[in-house]
């Protein structure tokens, strides 16, 4: 059996320990003669499993006292409605639009209140992140809004916005778990985590205890208040059970690894072997404003669609699949998160060289 370096946006690559783990407990998870696919989420092995999940995210982004951490379902995209219904006291908030992730967030605010787009990268088909300095924060803004790594175009925010006080919340999917974050400077922090944490199904939300209460926009569903899922940990009703179970096992890798620290350092290391010699390729090139460059999501083209075709069919013959840009922008993408070695990155970057010694003019 071979696996291939997968390259994918999401869902994506997990650490083959974790997956081998789970494979030898497929059957029987610690003696208790059944899968965690088979459990009761009530039951004490279960509960042993989101306890110390919950424990060892909250070691790994020293996660403060007043902040509770839930295991939700419904994706990011769920958080895209909940966010403001939980948190639109005034009906009023601000979103920083850097990619159709963040749009998206915006037009569901929309809905529910005034959302304002208080800057934008649109004029450049998001290929920077805007100066975030001095926005025009509203004076009743209930938060301001950003998507912190934007996995289409790969940009990433190197420093936070100046909210001016306000609460600021960040979807960061896909950079979840790649480098320390200071979770004190955020009033929630979430994302998917089929692209950085574990299998799709389960979304993280970080939130400060202040902003879950009972005082949610009227005719908010019982499914999407946080206040029902911080009251009952998590176990309002049946969570995502084996995702959880898989994501504390992720969580339990990133810990042999050093913590975030160390993985800030190795994916540092990863993404500079391939921008490096994106800069100095004749063919390939990055697409994103340097300072602004993702970790994690890695944009290039070639300049020709049809190369890039050729590109992506190619490298997928030779083993390294999913590399086609997103369905919007065309291209090439690489995700290398987390769980990708930083011989896959090496090996496609020897390919790559391969490829434009054969097809530069
Ligand atoms: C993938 C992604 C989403 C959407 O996630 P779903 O779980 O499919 O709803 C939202 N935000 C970001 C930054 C993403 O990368």
């Amino acid at each position: 059996m071979g696996r291939v370096y997968n390259f994918s946006a999401g869902p994506a690559v997990l650490p083959e320990e974790v997956l081998r783990e789970a494979a030898e407990e497929m059957l029987d998870y610690k003696g208790t003669g059944m899968s965690v696919m088979e459990m009761s989420h009530r039951s004490k092995a279960f509960e042993t499993i989101i306890e110390e999940a919950e424990q060892d995210l909250r070691d790994l982004m020293n996660i403060p006292d007043n902040y509770k951490v839930l295991f939700l379902q419904g994706g990011a995209s769920q958080q895209f409605a909940m966010i403001p219904m939980n948190l639109m006291k005034n009906k009023v908030a601000d979103y920083i639009i850097t990619g159709q992730w963040a749009k998206k967030a915006y037009e569901e605010a929309k809905k529910f209140g005034k959302a304002n787009a208080i800057a934008s990268s649109a004029d450049k088909t998001f290929s920077y992140i805007p100066d975030c300095s001095d926005l025009p924060i509203s004076e009743d803004a209930d938060y301001v809004y950003i998507c912190e790594n934007n996995t289409i175009y790969g940009t990433k925010y190197k420093t936070l916005p100046n909210t001016k006080g306000k609460i600021l919340v960040a979807d960061v999917s896909s950079c979840f778990l790649s480098e320390p974050v200071d979770v004190t400077k955020y009033g929630i922090i979430y994302g998917g985590v089929q692209k950085n944490v574990g299998p799709a199904g389960v979304v993280i939300v970080i939130i400060r205890e202040d902003l879950i209460t009972e005082d949610t926009l009227p005719g908010t569903p019982t499914m999407l208040q946080y206040k029902i899922h911080g009251d009952n940990k998590s176990l309002y009703n049946t969570p995502p059970a084996y995702g959880i179970y898989i994501c504390g096992k992720v969580f339990k890798w990133l810990k042999k690894k050093g913590g975030l620290a160390a993985m800030k350092e190795y994916n540092e290391k990863k993404a500079a072997v391939l921008y490096n010699y994106l800069d100095q390729s004749k063919l390939f090139k990055g697409t994103v404003r340097k300072a602004d460059r993702s970790l994690m999501n890695v944009p290039f083209v070639t300049g020709n669609e049809e190369l890039d075709a050729k590109f992506v069919k190619e490298a997928k013959a030779a083993g390294f699949e999913n590399l086609k840009g997103h369905r919007t922008v065309g291209g090439m993408r690489a995700s290398i998160y987390n769980a990708m070695p930083i011989e896959g990155v090496e090996k496609l970057v020897e390919f790559m060289k391969k490829f434009e010694a054969e097809n530069i003019k």
